[in-house]
């Protein structure tokens, strides 16, 4: 059996193990693609960590990984649209098809998605096998390191369009790199005040580099004082959630203007209360958000970075994958953007 190597949650506890995995072949309509960069997203340190989400959610052993971009070595034999040695990357949520949205065409609000390096195996590999109704066609001109985070980049991109921002001041709380990464879209797609949350300086240096008009030590400093600063008197008029966090929630509620749109993204971890008297008072909109467009959103995301959208300073570290501890490390440490692993060289 023809094998290739992989990062595999082999055992339930803290960790990840390089080991030999079979190659996955493809069936009629899948793709087959020779990985060339992969990055880390928070879900794989999650999964890293065995924290209880990952227990209770992560088959093993498997190997995880969502966030690549490579070449297309195979594809089955109904596939007609790509050809070895197209570049693609690819939606790593993976849909039923049957579902009334799925019918519908609003297949980013499937009822039963799947996610490669969650439910099935994933991308931190020599090879991927995905269905080609997820394979999405990159612009070579694009460099690796960038594709390889379209997946988070179109979090943010999706989160971001979520409410019309252009002219408005936005207020974005955590700085994480998927807040990082909404702040330059946010910046490029036209808003006026761009204002960033975060608790680590690391980051919030980081927010500042991809474009944040004003950022707040949200331990230190009040959003209300940073509108202060800016010479604010209503409100934000559009409010991003990128840090999971529920003080991070009731900041955005306290500090929107009347009417304000809020876009959720981060993921809590447990149930928490909000004000909603200022919700209904203050007549804000609330919307959850969920991956991405398929694939809408992947091509607004091609189109920002070739109108000239530059998340590169973002990626603070690449390495091999068989480095991939370093990865890990770093990531943990909460010193870094997009940290990416080689799979090519
Ligand atoms: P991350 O964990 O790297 O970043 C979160 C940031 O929030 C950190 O820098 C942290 O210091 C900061 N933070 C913590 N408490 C805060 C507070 N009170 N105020 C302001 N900032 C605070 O996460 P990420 O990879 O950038 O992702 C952002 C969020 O989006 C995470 O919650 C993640 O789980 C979630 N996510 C959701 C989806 C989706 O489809 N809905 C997809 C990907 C990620
Ligand atoms: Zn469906």
């Amino acid at each position: 059996m023809h094998t290739m190597k992989a990062l595999v949650k082999a055992e339930p506890r803290e960790g990840l193990w390089l080991q030999d995995v079979p190659i996955p072949s493809p069936n009629r309509t899948d793709v087959l693609i020779k990985l060339k960069r992969t990055s880390i997203c928070g879900t794989d340190v999650h999964i890293y960590a065995w924290d209880d989400w990952a227990r209770q959610t992560i088959p093993i052993p498997m190997h995880i990984g969502h966030e690549f971009v490579g070449e297309v070595v195979e594809v089955g034999e109904d596939v007609h649209d790509f050809s070895p040695g197209d570049l693609v990357s690819g939606e790593g949520h993976l849909i039923c098809g049957k579902c009334r949205n799925c019918l519908a065409g609003r297949r980013h609000l499937c009822r039963t998605t799947k996610g490669i390096g969650v439910d099935r195996p994933g991308a931190f590999a020599e090879y991927l096998c995905l269905p080609v109704t997820n394979v999405w066609y990159c612009d070579p001109e694009i460099p690796l390191e960038i594709l390889s985070c379209f997946d988070p980049l179109g979090n943010a991109v999706h989160t971001a369009l979520a409410f019309d921002i252009l002219g408005e001041d936005v207020l974005i709380t955590g700085a994480g790199p998927i807040g990082c990464m909404a702040a330059a879209v946010a910046k490029h797609a036209g808003a006026r005040y761009i204002v960033v949350t975060d608790i680590n300086p690391f980051r919030l240096q980081l927010a500042k580099k991809m474009g944040a008009t004003l950022t707040v030590d949200v331990s230190r400093e009040t959003v209300a004082a940073a509108q202060e600063k800016l010479g604010m008197k209503e409100g934000f008029d559009v409010a991003m959630e990128m840090s999971g966090s529920a003080d991070a929630f009731t900041t955005i509620i306290e500090n929107m203007c009347h009417g304000g749109k809020i876009a959720l993204l981060g993921i809590m971890k447990k149930p928490s209360a909000i004000d909603w008297n200022s919700v209904v008072f203050n007549g804000l909109t609330i919307r959850g958000i969920y991956g991405r467009e398929m694939f809408e959103t992947w091509y607004k995301m091609t189109s920002f970075i070739q109108t000239g959208l530059d998340i590169r300073e973002l990626i603070t570290h690449t390495f091999h994958y068989s480095d991939y501890q370093k990865g890990f490390e770093v990531m943990l440490s909460g010193k870094s953007g997009k940290v990416i692993l080689d799979w090519e060289n």
